[in-house]
């Protein structure tokens, strides 16, 4: 009889987001048991809906929205992207340069299987939003990552990374605004890793996601709009700014000098154009998105929900003996760090599942992140304040006498 396993392309693959601690609370669920879920960056079931010319856009557009698109996208969707590139003072894109996709997702897959052979290098930072080293895995390459620094507001380790690349790193792929951690780069930062880049001829890979969800009044610079001497492919979508992560909305371009990218950007062509295209009624939106950027702004202030349960999980957090937490700058995203020996943890996914077991609570422990060390978890802090301290009042009873071995 034949025995199917998954295949051994899969054996290193690992994307713990959704991964076995999830599978234990979706089991509890099942016997009835009601969990608070921190695990997923969805903003839609905690009320943060979509604006409503995003939903009136969709459906009168549905009907023109029934056949396959162009497999880069149609035109006024990349218009927009383009405009939006060129806001972001991104240089050197023109529309056969950009791809829609089924959310960024995709296109992180796609990006990767077209660029990577088997034993290529590629620098991801750690922690990593897990699907960059779940793809580049997949697509065969070696992954070496570069550490993020918690001293230093969880900045990219710049020696790191050099002392990290090798003749055969192809591309550096930087998270900015970062999961898990909040963290927002600064210019010199920025400026760090193109020189790197530059002086080894690299791709950079630069994920954008949560560029418009910013907070403190700072300025999210693309570093695309530093690069014109280089091949960057940027990425971004409505997943988290328009709170339409279900919709599957999302885009990549590709900028600046791309003389030595010929045969990688055909194979994108060729892998954009084997999945036909994606999904048409979203890409019906993007050009009213893009046009409406102000959806945000109220959250994101003082007296905002995003604010207000930034400021509250990173107080609260902090205020909890052994626990010490980075103050995010955007996303809705936190990464604190726990003091192991105090907790006696030496496995954080054991740790995380017990406190799913005891309290009800689904947080996400920091390997699932590609953080090497079991002395971090993450926190989404989209649910109300008031959620928020329910959570952690549940949190800090759990801690008040655990002993995790
Ligand atoms: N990139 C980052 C950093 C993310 O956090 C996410 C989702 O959480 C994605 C990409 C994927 O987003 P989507 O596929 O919904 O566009």
């Amino acid at each position: 009889m034949k025995i199917f396993e998954k295949s051994r392309k899969l054996d290193n693959v690992c994307y713990d987001v959704r991964g076995p601690v999830v599978e234990e609370a979706d089991r509890m669920i099942e016997q009835g048991i009601a969990i608070m879920k921190l695990n997923i960056g969805n903003p839609a079931p905690f009320g943060l809906k979509a604006p409503d010319n995003i939903i009136h856009n969709m459906k009168a557009n549905l009907n023109h929205a029934e056949g396959y698109s162009d497999s880069k996208g149609i035109h006024a969707a990349r218009e927009a992207i383009l405009k939006y590139c060129i806001k972001k003072e991104i240089p050197n894109v023109k529309l056969h340069h950009i791809y829609t996709g089924n959310g960024v997702s995709e296109l992180i897959t796609m990006s990767m299987q077209a660029l990577l052979d088997d034993g290529d290098e590629i620098l991801i930072p750690a922690p990593d939003y897990p699907l960059w080293t779940a793809a580049a895995t997949l697509a065969g390459g070696n992954v070496v990552h570069y550490i993020c620094d918690e001293q230093a507001d969880w900045y990219p380790d710049i020696d790191d990374m050099r002392r990290k690349i090798t003749d055969k790193t192809k591309a550096i792929v930087i998270i900015n605004p970062n999961n898990p951690t909040g963290a927002l780069y600064p210019r010199e930062v920025l400026e760090e890793i193109a020189d790197l880049a530059r002086e080894n001829g690299l791709i950079i890979f630069a994920d954008e996601i949560y560029d418009r969800l910013v907070m403190d009044g700072q300025e999210h610079v693309s570093i695309a709009s530093l690069t014109p001497d280089l091949m960057v492919v940027t990425f971004n979508g409505l997943s988290k700014s328009h709170m339409i992560a279900g919709f599957r909305a999302g885009w990549m371009c590709l900028s600046g000098d791309k003389s030595r990218a010929k045969g990688y950007i055909e194979g994108l062509n060729m892998l954009s154009s084997m999945r036909l295209c994606s999904n048409v009624p979203a890409q019906y939106i993007i050009q009213t998105a893009l046009d409406n950027l102000q959806n945000t702004d109220e959250i994101l202030l003082p007296g905002g929900r995003i604010y207000e349960q930034r400021e509250y999980i990173t107080n609260r957090l902090n205020s909890i003996p052994g626990i010490t937490a980075v103050k995010p700058k955007a996303a809705f995203y936190i990464f604190p760090k726990i003091d192991t020996k105090r907790y006696q943890i030496e496995d954080d996914e054991k740790f995380v599942l017990d406190f799913l077991k005891e309290q009800h609570v689904l947080m996400v422990h920091g390997k699932g992140f590609h953080w090497e060390k079991p002395d971090h978890f993450r926190i989404v802090y989209l649910p109300s304040v008031e959620d928020l301290k329910l959570a952690m009042d549940k949190f800090e009873l759990f801690l008040n006498g655990y002993k995790g071995t």
